[in-house]
């Protein structure tokens, strides 16, 4: 069997900003937005009239910063602009890694999961991961029906790492079940434990393992392709500044660590400098798919509030690192 050697000349990490509408509570409260962005190019206007400037890959916003007006088309340019081309990375054996970086309430779960969808398929304010996981199988069915495809297989584990579910999936109905079952544990852990799901991270990988028959130098062989996608909606980014007392100590500081490794992690890796993946858990479960040929893709969510100015800020320091 020949391994193949995958080079690759495109970037291998994007960082992309998304701006959520003010939500219909705080125009009632007429919060005013203190964001502003051009092309690729974010300012953010304090209170005491300092402008702090940032640039990434991609930045969407919404052309009316109110909820009412947000058809979730958004949804899908975001799905196009940053996800869909992991897709073709993964059939062609790249791992590749979405993270959402926020505060908590800024649209890390709309981004990722939004909605799931029903049996017709997609709904427009699906998000990433079913978008994502209805192309794959599109991808699938067209590739089976192609006598070269001689075999493909997926599995997906998450959306935990506590209480870990590794499944084999046939199709994306399938997919859809398992997503709605991690939904509703997140839901059950959130009500159960103040918003608990804000202080955890969110993991869901997809394994695709392909074979097929393939002329190399004049002969058939068979070729074996594995790559994981993982898709992390991380744990609201106020954690990282907030010190909480008690049982939750330890359960901050790990989380504090994992979102501050990363944050060196990424870095390293843009700078092509050596990355350190024992540092945390997260960093480390992913270390396959963070740098070598991998892609990684950061959204960082904001909210537009000038109320949350500090947490905005904190966050475009922070993803604006990995540009
Ligand atoms: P997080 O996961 O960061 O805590 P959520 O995804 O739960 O935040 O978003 C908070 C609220 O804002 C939700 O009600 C969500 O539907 C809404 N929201 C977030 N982003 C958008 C967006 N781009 N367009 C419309 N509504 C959004």
């Amino acid at each position: 069997k020949k391994k193949k050697v995958q080079t690759s000349s495109t970037n291998s990490i994007i960082v992309a900003v998304r701006v959520r509408p003010i939500t219909p509570k705080e125009e009632s409260e007429k919060q005013k937005p203190a964001i502003f962005v051009e092309g690729k190019n974010i300012s953010v206007l304090t209170s005491i009239g300092e402008t702090h400037s940032f640039s990434c890959d991609n930045c969407f916003i919404s052309d009316s910063l109110t909820a009412q007006n947000e058809k979730h088309h958004q949804q899908e340019q975001v799905y196009d602009s940053l996800a869909k081309p992991l897709l073709s990375q993964a059939f062609k054996g790249f791992n590749t890694c979405m993270f959402a970086y926020g505060q908590t309430g800024t649209g890390k779960s709309y981004s990722m999961m939004g909605k799931i969808g029903n049996k017709n398929g997609l709904d427009q304010a699906s998000g990433i991961i079913p978008r994502f996981c209805f192309d794959l199988f599109l991808r699938i069915e067209e590739l089976a029906r192609t006598p070269t495809a001689e075999r493909l297989s997926i599995e997906t584990e998450g959306p935990y790492v506590v209480n870990l579910t590794k499944c084999s999936v046939t199709s994306f109905e399938e997919v859809q079940r398992w997503l709605s079952v991690g939904n509703q544990r997140r839901i059950v852990a959130s009500t159960s434990d103040n918003k608990r799901s804000s202080r955890s991270h969110v993991i869901l990988t997809i394994t695709l393992a392909q074979s097929f028959q393939e002329q190399v130098a004049g002969k058939l062989e068979m070729v074996r392709k594995q790559s994981r996608v993982n898709f992390i909606d991380l744990a609201g980014s106020e954690r990282m500044a907030s010190l909480s007392v008690g049982v939750r100590r330890q359960e901050s500081l790990a989380i504090n660590l994992s979102l501050f490794t990363l944050g060196k992690v990424i870095t390293a890796l843009a700078e092509k400098k050596f990355a350190p993946y024992r540092e945390s858990v997260l960093t480390w479960l992913l270390k396959e798919s963070l740098g070598g040929n991998s892609k990684t893709v950061m959204l960082a969510t904001v909210s537009p509030n000038a109320a949350h100015i500090e947490a905005t800020l904190s966050t475009l320091r922070y993803s604006c690192l990995a540009s």
